[in-house]
Parts: C-alpha cells; structure tokens; sequence
C-alpha cells in the first residue's frame, strides 16, 4: 500500500493541512502566509478611515467589505502576537478566517494579557503527532474561552446577559424571520425539548415547537453538566461545551447526580454500552471523533471501535467513541481502519493510506491537550529557593500518603460490583498521566522556534497544571467518598 510518507523524510510533528511534499496542503499553506503578509501590509494607519481604508482595498480587489475589515482584523490582531505570527508566517496552517476568529474571541482583553495569550495560542497551535488533525476554529473558541474565564477578571459575569434577545421578523413572502440570542444553557435545554419533541411525534422543530405552544406539551428535558469538583457550579454541558455564565440554569433545576469513578474498568457484557458508560464516552470526547468533524457528542452515535465481539471487540471505555451518524455509516460501510489507544485518541487509516489523529475534546479527556500537558520547560523546573524546594518535598510525601490511604478502601470492593460476571475483571487501563509519546525523540513540545521562550514558566501552564493535579485529588478522594457529582444519564 502506498503509504503517501512526507517525502523530505521529516519526523517533526505537522498539522494534517501542513504536510510536507503535499501539494495540495502547501499550496494553502502558502496562500496562508502571503494571505498574512500582504494584509498586515496593508492595515490602516492610526488615523486612517477605517471606511475608507476597506473601501479602497475592496473595490480593487474584490472582496466584498465584510471580507476586507476581516482581513484587516486578522492581520491587526497578528500584529499583537508575534509569537503566533511566526508560527503562522512559518507553518502556514492558519487561514485569516482563524485569525479574524481569534480577533473577535480577544476582544477586550486588556493589552498587557495578550502576551499570555500568545503564549498560550502558539502552544494550543503546536502539533503532537504527525498528520494531526487542526483543532477547528469552535475548538479555539472554546480554547480561548476558557482562559479568559479563568484569567481575565470580570469576564463571564451576569451583565453579559443584555445582549440576550429573541426577535420575529415578519417578512413579505408570507414567511417570517426567527432569530435570538440565548446563553449557550439555555440554547441547549430550547435544542433537547424541541427535538425530543420532533422525535416523539415524528416531525421537525418548527412543528414541535408550534405544538408545545397550541397544545401544551409537557417536555422533559435532560441536561447533561459536568464538575471535577461537586462543591462547585458545573464548568460543562453536554451539547454546549464550556459554560461561561456563572450563575446557571442549573441553580434552579431539579438535579440527579452520577458518579463516573471507576468507569475506565467497567466493561458490559452486552452490545449496548451502559448508560453510565454512555455518559463518560460522551464527556470525553465532546464531538464526532470523525477527522475535521464537530457535531457535539450529545447527537453522536455510540460506535464500538473494534467491532462487538469480533477481535475482542469489548463494551468498554476503551473501545467506544462518539460519531456522527454520517461518520457511523462510513466507518460501518468498511474502507476506514481505526486505532483507538487508552487515551482515547483516534488514529484513522484512510484508505489513501494517510493516517489522521483526532484526540478527544470533552472535559473527561485526559489527553494532554486537552487537559493541558507539561511542556519542556516546566517539565525541566526546579524550585528556585531551598524553602520553595522544602515545600514541594513535603507537599509530594502528603500527596503519596493519600494516594497510599485512598487506595485501601476501594481495592476489595471491585468484584462486588460484578456479582454475575463470569470472566474475572480486565486489568485497569493505564492512568492517564504519563501518556506513552508516539514519538519520543521528536514529540517533545513546543518546537524550537515556537517554545515558550520567556524566562519563566508562563502563568497560564502553571495554573493549569494546579488544576489537573486539583482534579485527580478530587478524583482520588471521590473513591472513599459518597458524593455523587455527576447527573442524571442523557436522554439517548
Ligand atoms: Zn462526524
């Protein structure tokens, strides 16, 4: 088989749009970059109109205006964050669609943070493996999103909620315009009513929502939020991502909770995963594990990766990954092979014979990325002081006491839970810290060129690491706990 291999022979990671001796892929890639390079050429000066700076550049090129102050955003924002800008400059993987998106996302953060965001966006930009799938510009979104909630003060607070609105326009073809702007909450519980409705009757949205007003329908409809930590307001939805809002829908609804400790082991003896099992698949990967796919897991089909009972083929974690109903027929229809690792990350065969890599997007996904993994340099950091080194020692020996005491409880446990099971329990999948490379000489991240290369570890990696290492305490100590942090199963 014609394996298609980069042929500059290369062994550095590279996002799939990015392949090296590809035609197709360098052609963009080039576009890219002169794409970025003649439109921070032509940015306004500071006393410029803006109206007729892009006038005059739409007329002669002609991009509509809308396109050109797009444009113009992309390169003016890239002007700001030299770092992305010479990986852009030099990769070539990000069109001004990514750069206009950053732009919008990066509206209002204060001038001296955006240094941190360049930071992070060219960390975020930096691929693992070969042949990696580009995160999609919601997944940057959804990215910066987050960061901004966790460190630019203020953002995410109630008085956002002005710009909610719903509006009908009635229009002169007897038809009329329905448009709003709701939180992504909200949006989500109007999204699960309607179409359970529709399914339940077998008719589409509008008709659902015409019968729930004229004939009073009573709809329940399930949210699926997720926590890492039970005291605290949920950071996720299933079918909406990250929550922004602090205060939440969820504050006023009636809320089951599910526990998902322990599910890596649990395998079911039947086709159909359990609903738990369900449940975790869908918080781990977050969309269709499809390449460049986005529908939100809560419409995915559950798929077996090796097919139920052939190959060994088991109900388990492992095994199981959301995809798209399109994406479903196509790998049920044969010409894709895929391998899926205990991380949850997708490696599929194409029939080209290219291999692309998707790796889980949910808030349960434990692959670095997604989680946010250690780079070199914080990898290599040592403590400057005798006191911070003393403190470190004795934080690790408290961390090793716990880990030691909340093993007890739960180790005899296990086969209880089983009681009909005939084979004994499978072996528990590796933890998830020490992610085996597939490239070890060559995957350590970021690349020269692209690392954070300030003196000191940037704030946000620092940050980020406390709350990976927050949350497998939490995880630990929900073992011994009663605490059942997670709700009720989805509607599926
Ligand atoms: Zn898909």
């Amino acid at each position: 088989m014609n394996t298609q291999q980069p042929t500059t022979g290369t062994t550095q990671p590279y996002w799939s749009n990015c392949k090296p001796g590809d035609n197709d892929s360098q052609r963009y890639c080039q576009r890219n970059r002169d794409d970025l390079t003649y439109w921070i050429s032509k940015l306004p000066n500071d006393n410029d109109t803006l109206l007729i700076a892009i006038t005059t550049i739409s007329t002669r090129t002609g991009l509509s205006k809308h396109m050109t102050e797009r444009a113009f955003q992309g390169a003016a924002i890239m002007k700001l964050l030299p770092h992305l800008r010479n990986q852009v400059l030099t990769w070539g993987h990000l069109d001004m669609r990514y750069l206009a998106a950053i732009d919008d996302c990066l509206t209002g953060v204060a001038e001296e943070q955006l240094k941190e965001f360049d930071t992070a966006l060219t960390w975020f930009f930096t691929p693992e493996y070969q042949d990696q799938t580009l995160p999609s510009i919601t997944q940057m979104k959804a990215f910066i999103e987050q960061l901004k909630l966790k460190h630019c003060p203020g953002y995410g607070t109630t008085g956002t909620f002005i710009f909610k609105h719903l509006t009908i326009r009635q229009g002169n073809d007897g038809m009329a315009d329905l448009t709003g702007v709701v939180t992504k909450e909200e949006g989500q519980l109007i999204t699960t009513a309607l179409d359970k409705t529709a399914k339940k009757y077998d008719i589409d949205r509008v008709d659902a929502l015409i019968k729930i007003l004229t004939e009073k329908i009573n709809v329940t409809a399930t949210l699926n939020y997720w926590t890492h930590d039970p005291t605290k307001p949920p950071t996720y939805l299933d079918g909406a991502g990250n929550l922004i809002f602090k205060e939440t829908l969820f504050n006023n609804l009636p809320v089951k909770h599910q526990d998902l400790t322990g599910i890596e082991q649990e395998e079911s003896e039947h086709y159909r995963p359990t609903k738990r099992l369900k449940t975790a698949v869908r918080l781990r990967d977050g969309i269709c594990r499809f390449p460049d796919c986005n529908k939100p897991a809560t419409t995915c089909d559950i798929d077996h990766v090796v097919e139920f009972g052939k190959n060994g083929g088991k109900t388990i974690l492992s095994n199981l990954q959301c995809l798209c109903r399109t994406h479903h027929n196509l790998k049920t229809d044969g010409d894709l092979t895929i391998f899926m690792d205990h991380y949850g990350i997708c490696h599929w065969h194409m029939p080209n014979g290219q291999v692309r890599i998707t790796t889980p997007q949910g808030p349960q996904a434990h692959h670095p990325k997604a989680a946010w993994a250690q780079n070199w340099k914080t990898y290599r950091a040592r403590p400057k002081t005798t006191d911070e080194a003393k403190k470190n020692f004795q934080q690790q020996t408290q961390e090793a006491k716990t880990k030691e005491e909340s093993k007890k409880p739960t180790t005899p446990q296990q086969p209880s839970k089983d009681p009909h099971k005939t084979q004994p329990k499978k072996p528990p999948a590796p933890p998830p810290k020490k992610r085996k490379r597939q490239n070890p000489t060559t995957s350590t991240r970021p690349p020269k060129g692209f690392s954070n290369h300030n003196n000191h570890t940037p704030q946000w990696v620092k940050d980020l690491q406390n709350d990976i290492k927050q949350q497998q305490t939490t995880k630990k100590e929900k073992k011994t706990s009663e605490k059942d942090p997670f709700p009720e199963e989805p509607p599926f």
